[in-house]
């Protein structure tokens, strides 16, 4: 079978070279991947946000799947296209999307299907915000939702700040925001197939998102993440499966929307029991990495049964028992503005050791490859411990010339403090 994946982060560049090892796959394509995805798959230059282009690719070469990697495609429909197009296709349709795309959305079902989450006050004006805010203690959360989103989510210590967060986000017209009950706990991801109805859980990691070590400095896309993650035990996953994701599945199925893809619930170990923070609609990115590291199985053959509605006639995944741990290398800036054209060598004696080095913001420059992008590489290596793993990723580090880049040394370090 012939597959379009689109995307073309360190996620797809996982996603690719599992696919590439699925037996029935016949040629894989990618849209518009990287040099790392092109080792896997032919690159085509289409534009995501183009769905008839999108159509007319599957058309004229005959794709079986579409796999659609990020959640801007998502949210912007292109999976209900290409379905309505009676195209297989490995993602939510818009409006299922919206468990990612809106906060408001999410805690509507939340309230709905009665699941663990937040306190919370939707509020759609900054009078309105400060007068909710009195419901709250501290510190609070402050959340910007709908056309304000982007400016990000505010943990308030004081009251000042709050305001001062709420000033910021009813500074533009039109803002929505959601404020919130802090949750005091461990942060998790789980992550679950679904095809509407069938769910198979799919894994748990750890992600790091401040850009510093020890948690320290402003939020990335995310520096690294180790799977599976012992903090939450087989019988916490349970219980968030049977309190959060399972409700949340069939409150989706319920309303009209059914969500099919893969959801990954962002939950906070509370001394009452996992709640959820949020959701996202699609793999993590670096979680991605270390799940497709340990995951056994013939890839294509579980997307596709997401995609058909077959999910339940899948067996169990399998994933390697052994911990996988990747580190992401951004380029010098990055979270802000990220330098562009970094040289980067040693890829291959990197993996010549056993690690596998995904590509994320890479482009050919001649025959050197260079920095396009914030995250640049997520180093990811596999050992029977989580200690041994964060040396094999590391060690790998070390084997890459990358002058203009960083990463985080510390990845891993919650469980491996906790394992002593
Ligand atoms: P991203 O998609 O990058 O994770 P986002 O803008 O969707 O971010 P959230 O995931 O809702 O926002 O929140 C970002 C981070 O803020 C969370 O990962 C968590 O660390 C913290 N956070 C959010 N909500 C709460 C809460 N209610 N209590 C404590 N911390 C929270």
């Amino acid at each position: 079978m012939n597959v379009l994946l689109i995307g073309s982060g360190g996620r797809e560049h996982a996603l690719a070279w599992r696919l590439a090892q699925s037996k029935g796959l016949t040629k894989l394509y990618a849209a518009p991947g990287n040099p790392g995805i092109a080792e896997h798959a032919e690159l085509v230059a289409l534009d995501a946000a183009d769905h008839r282009a999108v159509i007319d690719f599957c058309h004229r070469h005959s794709i079986g799947l579409v796999v659609i990697g990020p959640e801007a495609p998502l949210v912007d429909g292109l999976a209900d296209n290409i379905r309505m197009m009676g195209l297989p296709v490995f993602g939510p349709n818009k409006a299922a999307a919206q468990l990612e795309g809106s906060k408001g959305f999410t805690k509507q079902i939340c309230t709905r299907a009665n699941i663990p989450t937040a306190a919370y006050a939707k509020v759609t004006s900054r009078d309105g915000a400060l007068a909710a805010l009195g419901d709250f203690g501290l510190p609070v959360v402050i959340k910007a939702d709908g056309l304000a989103a982007g400016k990000g989510v505010t943990v308030a210590m004081t009251r000042a700040e709050a305001e001062a967060a709420i000033a910021d986000l009813f500074s533009v017209p039109r803002a929505e925001a959601v404020i919130e009950e802090f949750l005091e706990g461990e942060e998790v991801s789980l992550f679950v197939l679904t095809d509407g109805t069938a769910l198979m859980p799919f894994g748990t990691a750890q992600d790091h998102k401040r850009v510093g070590d020890g948690d320290t400095g402003p939020n990335t896309g995310g520096m690294g993440a180790y799977s599976p993650a012992p903090v939450l035990t087989a019988a916490l996953e349970q219980q968030a499966i049977d309190e959060i994701v399972a409700p949340t599945v069939a409150a989706m199925a319920a309303a009209g929307m059914p969500f099919s893809g893969v959801l990954y619930a962002g939950l906070m170990l509370t001394a009452e029991g996992p709640k959820l923070i949020e959701y996202n609609a699609r793999f993590g990115d670096p979680e991605c990495q270390v799940l497709m590291l340990r995951y056994q199985g013939d890839l294509l053959a579980l997307l596709l049964a997401v995609a058909n509605g077959t999910l339940a006639d899948q067996p169990a995944p399998v994933f390697a028992p052994d911990t996988a741990l990747t580190v992401v290398m951004a380029a010098n800036g990055y979270p802000g503005t990220p330098e562009a054209g970094g040289r980067i060598a040693g890829i291959a004696a990197a993996e010549a050791g056993g690690a596998q080095v995904f590509q994320a913001g890479t482009r050919r420059d001649g025959d050197a490859l260079v920095a396009s992008g914030g995250r640049v590489l997520a180093v990811t290596a596999m050992a029977p411990e989580i200690a041994a793993a964060q040396q094999a990723a590391y060690d790998a580090v070390a084997k890459i010339d990358f002058p203009g880049g960083f990463n985080r040394r510390d990845i891993g370090w919650r469980e491996i403090a906790r394992q002593g």
